[in-house]
C-alpha cells in the first residue's frame, strides 16, 4: 500500500491547491468530471472544496446505472417476472426504480434475482440450473461490456442454451459529444473517465479538442491524481489551448485496451440508445449482434417497454447533464436520501445525489 500513499500525500495535495490558487489570470471555468467514480472521490476527499472559486468542477453521465434508462429498468423487472427465470444481476441495480417497481420489491414478490459479483457467477448459475433461464441485465460502458461479451462468446462455445442478457450497454464518445454540442451546457474541460479510458485510450478523446477545443485529462482515482488532472486542464484553460494529456499513465495508454474493444465489438453492434437525461444519443448503446440472437434476452422473450414513466420530481436528467447539482433538486436530503431513493442518482454507488449526500451534504 506504500505507493498508493503517493497519491493521498497531504503535502503534495497541498502544492497543488496552492499552484491552482497562483492561477490569478484564469476566469472562471467549469470542469466535469465525467465518471462516477471520480464525483465519488471528489465528495470523500473534499476536492471541491480546495479549489479557488474561479474553478467549478461539475459532475457528469459517467454512472451506467443512473444513465439507465427507466425502460431499460422496466424490462429487467419483466424479465424477472416471467415464469422459471433466474436474474443475475450486480448488487447496485436492485433499489433502482423502475416506472412502478425496482428488482428488489420484484423479489420480495417471489421473482428469482440473485445479486453476482461477476459475469461468471451467472454462466455458473446457469450450468447449474439447466432448466431455468438465467438472465443478466447487462449495465456498463466500455469498462464491462468486454467482460458480458467473453460470456456470451463461452455460453456460445460451451453450448450453454439457457444464458441470455437484456443489453442496456453504452459507450461513452457519443455521450460526451452530445453534450458537448449542446448550447445550454458549459463544459471548459473534461476529466476524462479512468476506467473506461484504460479500455478505448487516449486518442478516443482527440475529437473532442479537434471539433470542440475543449481541453481533455484522463485522470486516475486517488486525491494527487484528481488534483493533477485539475492542475492541467487549470494550465491548459489559462494558455487558451485544449490538448489530450494523460495524467494516469500507470494504467492508461494512448491506444486503450484494443484486445476487450474487439472482444466487445465482436458481439455487441452500435445502436441508438436513450440516457436517463440525455435522450436517445445515435450510436451511443450497444445491442447484441443477430449471430448472437439466442443470447439477447429480449428478443428471446419478446420483452418490450413502451410506457416508461421516470420518477415524479426527480431530477437526476438535469444532474448527469451538469444543468443541476444534487442540491438543486427539491427532493435532495427530503423525500429522497440513501435508504428510500427516488432516482438512480441516489441510489448507485457512483451516483451524484449519493455522494453529495454522504460527504458534501450540499
Ligand atoms: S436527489 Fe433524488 S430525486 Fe433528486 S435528482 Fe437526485 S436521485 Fe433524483
Amino acid at each position: 500500500m506504500e505507493w498508493l500513499n503517493r497519491y493521498r500525500d497531504s503535502g503534495l495535495a497541498a502544492k497543488l491547491t496552492e499552484l491552482l490558487k497562483r492561477q490569478e489570470d484564469l476566469g472562471p471555468v467549469r470542469f466535469m468530471e465525467v465518471c462516477g467514480t471520480h464525483t465519488v472521490a471528489i465528495c470523500r476527499h473534499g476536492i471541491r472544496q480546495l479549489l479557488p472559486p474561479a474553478i467549478t468542477l461539475t459532475s457528469g453521465p459517467g454512472c451506467p446505472v443512473c444513465v439507465t434508462a427507466t425502460a431499460d429498468i422496466d424490462a429487467f423487472i419483466l424479465a424477472a417476472k416471467l415464469d422459471g427465470t433466474i436474474i443475475t444481476t450486480f448488487g447496485d441495480l436492485l433499489r433502482v426504480p423502475g416506472s412502478k417497481s425496482t428488482l428488489q420489491e420484484a423479489r420480495a414478490e417471489g421473482a428469482d434475482i440473485r445479486t453476482v459479483y461477476s459475469t461468471l457467477d451467472a454462466l455458473q448459475i446457469a450450468r447449474e440450473n439447466p432448466d431455468r433461464q438465467v438472465v443478466f441485465p447487462g449495465v456498463g460502458f466500455e469498462t464491462t461490456t468486454p467482460t458480458v461479451a467473453a460470456a456470451i462468446l463461452t455460453a456460445a462455445a460451451e453450448g450453454i442454451p439457457n444464458f441470455s442478457v437484456i443489453s442496456s450497454h453504452k459507450v461513452m464518445p457519443p455521450a460526451l459529444h452530445a453534450l458537448l454540442a449542446d448550447p445550454a451546457i458549459r463544459i471548459d474541460g473534461l476529466i476524462c473517465p479512468g476506467h473506461v479510458s484504460i479500455m478505448i485510450g487516449a486518442d478516443a478523446y482527440e475529437p473532442f479538442v479537434a471539433q470542440y477545443n475543449t481541453p481533455c485529462v484522463i485522470a486516475g482515482f486517488e486525491p494527487i491524481d484528481i488534483l493533477t488532472g485539475v492542475v492541467m486542464l487549470a494550465e491548459q484553460a489559462r494558455q487558451k489551448t485544449a490538448r489530450v494529456e494523460i495524467a494516469y499513465d500507470r494504467a492508461v495508454a494512448r491506444k486503450g485496451n484494443r484486445q476487450a474493444i474487439a472482444v466487445m465489438e465482436r458481439v455487441f453492434e452500435p445502436v441508438d440508445a436513450p440516457w436517463r437525461g440525455l435522450a436517445v444519443i445515435p450510436g451511443s448503446g450497444l445491442e447484441i449482434r443477430p449471430q448472437f440472437d439466442r443470447f439477447n434476452a429480449r428478443k428471446r422473450f419478446a420483452i418490450t417497454v413502451d410506457d416508461a414513466k421516470d420518477p415524479a420530481g426527480c431530477a437526476c436528467g438535469d444532474v448527469l447533464k451538469s444543468i443541476k447539482t444534487p442540491a438543486d433538486c427539491r427532493l435532495f436530503g427530503t423525500a429522497c436520501v440513501p435508504e428510500h431513493p427516488v432516482g438512480p442518482c441516489m441510489v448507485s454507488g457512483e451516483g451524484a445525489c449519493g455522494a453529495y449526500y454522504r460527504y458534501q451534504k450540499t
